[in-house]
């Protein structure tokens, strides 16, 4: 598994591939996300980061809280999973459902 520098780069070269398009298939291997796939599913991607080992894809709604859904208009909201923030739509994406799963 690549780290480091080599992650950043593989992250750069899939950020460049998919930033701006929008997601028309969301597949998650672990069955507690199964749940978020239809959620994910016509979002654009914004950003592709890195935190250690893992690639994390950014969605529309990152770093947007408050501001209007681009879907439907609702305030985006930051919630904590993990200890990390989180923003979603709470009308797209279901707040209460990623709370339970997060809890
Ligand atoms: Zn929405």
């Amino acid at each position: 598994m690549p780290e480091g520098p080599e992650i950043r780069r593989a992250a750069d070269a899939v950020e460049t591939a998919l930033k701006g398009l929008k997601t028309t298939a969301v597949w998650f291997a672990q069955p507690r996300l199964k749940r978020f796939e239809a959620s994910l599913t016509g979002i654009e991607v914004t950003a592709v980061d890195t935190r250690g080992k893992a690639m994390l894809t950014r969605f529309l709604v990152f770093r947007r809280a408050g501001l209007p859904c681009y879907r439907c208009g609702t305030p985006i909201a930051k919630v904590r999973r993990g200890g990390q923030p989180c923003y979603l739509c709470p009308r797209c994406q279901k707040v209460a459902e990623i709370e339970k799963d997060i809890s």
